[in-house]
This record gives C-alpha cells, sequence and structure tokens, in this order.
C-alpha cells in the first residue's frame, strides 16, 4: 500500500531518528570529545587555537595555495576553505560561528584592596545576569602582554591543585533592603570584584609597613613567578570565567552543561563537518569571528574587513580572473549559532509553537531581530525552502523557532554582515538552555545533529 504522505508539520526528534545503538555510541563518543573542547576552551583566543590545532591535523595549511587552507587572525578569528570540484564562481557554502562568550573581563587597571581584602575590578563582557557570578568558583584564563613584547599566558583555577577566584555575595542576613530591590538594581557591575589574596606581606623589623600589604604580597608573589609588576594588567586581556570542567547532565547524562556553549557549540559541530566527507561541490568556507556578543565591531568581529581580505587571497590562488561579486552572489551561507531552547520553567515568554525545543535538532531562525524585526536578516523563502529540502533528503531533525514571543524580547546575530555580500543567509544552531550563564544546557541528539544537519549543507547542491 502506497504510504499517504503526512499533511500536518511535526517536527522530527532527533533521539528517535538517531536510535540506532551504532548511532547512539557514535554519538556518546562526540559528546565526550565535546565535553573535552569546552573545558578547555573558554576563551576566544583558545578557541581559535583548538580550531587550528583541528585543522592542521585534518591536512589543513597556512596561506592559500593548497585546497585546504586555513588562517586565523590575531589568535581570536580564523578563516578556513576547502576547495570543491565546481568553480569558484559557483559560489560557496559557508559557515560563520562566533568564537567570543559572555564573562567578565579584568579592567586595564583591576587591583584594589579594601579590608584585608585584594580585589580585582572587571568590566563585564556581552549580555551577562550578573548575580550568576557571584559565589562560586571562577577560573582566570588570557595574556599578558610585557613592554618587551614577550607573551604571558594564564589559565588559573582550572587544575584542582590550584586556588580558585570568586565573588563574595551578601549573606541573606543582611539582604533585607536587598531583597526588596529590581534585580536590575540590585546587582552593579562595580560590585564585581573579584578576591585575589588576603595575606599581607611579611613586614621586616626595620622596614615601614606597606599600605597596602595584601597588595603588595600579590605583587611579589607575581613578580617572583611570573615575572610581571603591576603596569602588566594595563597590557593584558584577563577573562575571569567559570572554573572547572563541562559535564553530563542528568540521571541519563542527555544533556551537556557547560560554560560558553554559545557559541563554541557551532564552532565544534562546524569543525566536524568540515573535516567530513569527499570533496564538495562548491568549496566550503568557515569564518570563526569574535565580539559578536558586543556588536561584532573591531578588527576581529564580523563588521571587519577580515573576510574579504581571506577572499582576496583564496581567488588570486584558486581562480584569477573571475569577479568576487560573482561567487559572492551565488553563495549560500548559515549563520550558525546556539537558539533559545524552550525553557520548562519560563514557558510563558515563548510562543511555543515557534519556540526550539531540546532534542529536536538544530533550529532555523528565519529572521532575529526585536520588536518588529529590527536588525534581521530575513532569509528569503526561496532558500529556506532549498534547505529543508537538503535537510529532509536525508531525513536529519531540524526546526524552526523564533527567540520568544513577539516583543518580549530578542537578539542579533552576524546574519545580516553576511547577508551584505549578497548571498543567501539563515541563522541556525542547537537550542540551549541558560544561554549566556555560567553553565549552559545543549542536548546531546542535539549536537550529533548539528553535525550531520552542518555536513549536509556543505555537501548541498
Ligand atoms: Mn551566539
Ligand atoms: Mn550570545
Amino acid at each position: 500500500m502506497k504510504k499517504i504522505p503526512e499533511l500536518a508539520y511535526n517536527p522530527q526528534s532527533a533521539w528517535e531518528r538517531y536510535n540506532a545503538p551504532r548511532e547512539r555510541k557514535t554519538m556518546n563518543t562526540l559528546a565526550k570529545r565535546y565535553l573535552d573542547f569546552l573545558t578547555h576552551c573558554k576563551t576566544e583566543r583558545e578557541t581559535v587555537a583548538y580550531a587550528l590545532r583541528f585543522l592542521r591535523h585534518a591536512g589543513y595549511r597556512d596561506g592559500c595555495n593548497d585546497d585546504l587552507v586555513v588562517r586565523p587572525f590575531k589568535g581570536k578569528a580564523l578563516f578556513a576553505a576547502r576547495r570543491g570540484t565546481l568553480p569558484l564562481d559557483k559560489g560557496l557554502h559557508l559557515i560563520s560561528a562566533h568564537t567570543d562568550t559572555p564573562r567578565l573581563d579584568l579592567k586595564q587597571r583591576p587591583l584594589v584592596e579594601q579590608t584585608q581584602v585584594l580585589q580585582a575590578k572587571t568590566h563585564y563582557y556581552g549580555g551577562i545576569r550578573k548575580y550568576q557570578w557571584l559565589a562560586r568558583p571562577l577560573a582566570l584564563h588570557g595574556v599578558l602582554i610585557r613592554q618587551d613584547g614577550s607573551l604571558l599566558e594564564v589559565t588559573l583555577g582550572e587544575n584542582p591543585a590550584e586556588p580558585v577566584f570568586t565573588i563574595a555575595d551578601l549573606l541573606p542576613h543582611l539582604a533585607k533592603d536587598h531583597g526588596g530591590q529590581k534585580i536590575s538594581e540590585g546587582f552593579a557591575a562595580e560590585k564585581l570584584n573579584i578576591i585575589l589574596g588576603h595575606c599581607p606581606a611579611p613586614q621586616g623589623k626595620d622596614k615601614d609597613s606597606p599600605k597596602e600589604p595584601v597588595k603588595q604580597h600579590i605583587l611579589e608573589l607575581l613578580s617572583k613567578k611570573y615575572r610581571i609588576c603591576e603596569e602588566d594588567f594595563i597590557s593584558a586581556e584577563l577573562q575571569a570565567v567559570p572554573a572547572g570542567p563541562a559535564r553530563p547532565v542528568g540521571l541519563d547524562g542527555a544533556l551537556l552543561g557547560g560554560y560558553g556553549q554559545d557559541d563554541r557549540i557551532c564552532v565544534f559541530t562546524a569543525l566536524e563537518a568540515l573535516a567530513r566527507g569527499p570533496q564538495p561541490a562548491h568549496s566550503s568556507v568557515l569564518v570563526l569571528w569574535d565580539k559578536e556578543e558586543i556588536g561584532s565591531e573591531g578588527s576581529t568581529g564580523a563588521h571587519s574587513r577580515f573576510l574579504d581580505y581571506c577572499l582576496e587571497e583564496l581567488v588570486a590562488a584558486w581562480q584569477q580572473r573571475m569577479r568576487l561579486s560573482e561567487c559572492l552572489l551565488n553563495s549560500r551561507a548559515l549563520s550558525a549559532d546556539a537558539a533559545a531552547g524552550l525553557d520548562p520553567d519560563w514557558q510563558e515568554l515563548h510562543d511555543k509553537q515557534n519556540a526550539a525545543l531540546m532534542g529536536y535538532g538544530p533550529c532555523f531562525s528565519k529572521f532575529t531581530g526585536s520588536r518588529g524585526k529590527y536588525g534581521a536578516n530575513d532569509a528569503h523563502a526561496e532558500y529556506v525552502g532549498w534547505i529543508r529540502g537538503v535537510f529532509n533528503s536525508q531525513k536529519i531533525p531540524w526546526q524552526m523557532a523564533e527567540c520568544g514571543k513577539v516583543d518580549q524580547g530578542g537578539g542579533g546575530t552576524v546574519a545580516l554582515f553576511l547577508a551584505a555580500y549578497g548571498m543567501d543567509v539563515i541563522d541556525m544552531g542547537p537550542p540551549l538552555l541558560s544561554m549566556h550563564s555560567p553553565f549552559e544546557l545543549a542536548s546531546k541528539a542535539d549536537l550529533y545533529a548539528t553535525v550531520e544537519a552542518f555536513a549536509a549543507f556543505l555537501a548541498g547542491t
């Protein structure tokens, strides 16, 4: 009997789609590697370093003279390309993702001693809910550049043998007035000061006791251990991030918990997809950008000319006498970025019919933006039709969602910067719970489905 095609639309569960024991085994191995990646990549620099190692191992070479090329930029952004069988003017299949995540940056003059405690002042980066960063172990990651140009890489607080850092929170016993304040007013950015030390410098008999003995002591420690002084913080990029490893969550371990999954889950899955399969028809491009969380400005952000420079070089090496505009106008792109999953406790903030369910595969957002689609790239219907055809032909689970109810909030991505080239582009990525928090959650099945989806996109014709 001929099967009657279903008329009503229902998203497909990624758990049901990938339920064969062999697939589950691959899914588990992938999740394990992903958790390890999250544990070790907590800054844009660490993420780009991982991507470089991964791609070089997969045969990608620096420069553009090869069929597999990679080009990092300032340690924070990266371009990689894989040559297809078709000429470049037939267009690229491009995936972008971002390497930066919300966090607490140390100020350039961070050290302040008060009440026998040395703290580091911070300026937060990206959209955080400030209370989530209090009273929890923090690690310091980043770099200091000495005036002789030498670099000190810092990762402190990750090894269980090392001390961690923290921001003290108010005790409930004294929180009577605080409890009545609005969240937006109750947590001041200038109170996000990270505890660095407590022990005063030992006092010599004939020495004057220093005015700030704890700061003096820590500076002596830093000088001895790292050959740095207070002024070196001025040329530093130090980030306070949640300390400790990413871990499976739940009795079944079916959720993956860790910091920075927006957007490292797309970095990881896009790299996996790029390294897999036979030579694609269209040349593949992966571009990793920094600064997405603060508006994509700066030389390593999506608003920069970095992609233009890389493409210029690629065309010169692969196909001279071609108009770059022709290549770009024929290109297709995924702005790969994590989406807001339907939160079981905050369902009222979503339009459930247009929300992403955990475990139902990566999610398209035809548009992002807010309050009447302001600031959005709105993917063309023709393109949405093409891409769901690609996924359906391989039975890859996918869903369509927008971020929350209309007028409730919203957000932007880098899609509009790609769209400016004239290429087709749509936002796509797995849904997360607790997005932008120190411990974000992804579904293991979605991680797996996202690699499948990205690989199908790159191989699509
Ligand atoms: Mn993002
Ligand atoms: Mn974000």
